[in-house]
């Protein structure tokens, strides 16, 4: 079980009025890390806000030690975070959580990311390099909650999809989905739970099964499997989202969340 660590701050840009990209530096963090794990950090100098706030990975880098974090100001922890300067100190803990796995042999990855949850699937398309053809469609409301192009591997095929069609196809991403189904040997998915599960409904027209990972939120405390407050229900049982998740594959979920546990 991983402990607490400080990691530095090096860089947190700034790519909307609510969007941020925050780079860290913590070796042991950065070599130990797989595209969909994530860190749980305590956003704030005292105790409140009292529990850590989990932030998948959008960019590990083993050789410089770094990893960065694809964030969005939603609340009193985030806009803490969005405070820090180059210099700074967070305390983390992690990595935590499953991971994406490209399977031997496949070809060709489908990446669906709603909104922020394209943080991850951008790992996963730097982690896939040259090694498969990688196609990402990066779906949020309006074009300014779209992740800039830079960030985003140069390697992958990028297809944007906008609710106002104020950038790429007018509509989500789930809605380009089918026209690459069939070409796709693995898919992957990231984004709120809304969209999660209208990407479920539109899988469930498609014809044959193909390999499908979803990377799942849920709200949690301690981030390491004690407090089960993230439990979902799977086909294999109650699981929980920080531990055996935050990826699960397509056949074990019931998209059921469990309360009052
Ligand atoms: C595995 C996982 C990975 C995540 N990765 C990212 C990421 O890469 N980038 C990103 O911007 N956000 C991510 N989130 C969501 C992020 O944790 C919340 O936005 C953050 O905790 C909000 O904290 P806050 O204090 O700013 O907001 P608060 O004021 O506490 O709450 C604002 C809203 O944020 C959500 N939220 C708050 N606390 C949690 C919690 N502990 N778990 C889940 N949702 C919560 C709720 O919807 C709430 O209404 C992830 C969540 C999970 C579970």
């Amino acid at each position: 079980m991983p402990s607490p660590v400080s990691a530095e701050v090096i860089a947190n840009a700034g790519l909307s009025d609510s969007l941020f990209w925050i780079t860290l530096r913590h070796e042991a963090i950065a070599r130990a890390a797989r595209p969909g794990q994530f860190v749980h950090m305590r956003n704030g100098d005292s105790d409140d806000p009292l529990l850590r706030r989990p932030y998948s990975l959008s960019a590990i880098d083993d050789a410089a030690g770094t990893f960065a974090i694809l964030y969005q100001v939603v609340g009193r922890g985030s806009a803490w975070l969005s405070r820090r300067r180059p210099g700074d100190r967070v305390d983390t803990l992690g990595p935590l959580g499953s991971h994406f796995a490209i399977e031997p042999g496949s070809r060709h990855l489908l990446m669906i990311g709603g909104g922020i949850g394209t943080g991850p699937l951008v790992a996963l398309a730097a982690a896939a390099g040259d090694d498969a053809d990688t196609l990402l469609i990066n779906g949020a409301r309006t074009a300014d909650a779209l992740l800039p192009t830079a960030f985003l591997p140069a390697a992958a095929e990028l297809h944007l999809a906008t609710d106002d069609g104020s950038a790429g196809t007018r509509g989500t991403a789930v809605d380009l989905m089918p026209e690459w189904y069939d070409w796709a040997d693995q898919i992957f998915a990231c984004g709120p739970s809304p969209m999660l599960q209208a990407f479920e409904a539109a899988l469930k027209l498609q014809t044959g099964s193909k390999t499908v990972q979803f990377a799942l939120e849920a709200r949690m405390a301690c981030g390491l499997g004690v407090c089960h407050s993230c439990v979902v229900t799977t086909r294999r049982g109650p699981k929980r989202v920080c531990t055996e998740g935050p990826v699960f594959a397509r056949q074990d979920l019931t998209w059921r969340w469990e309360t009052g546990i």
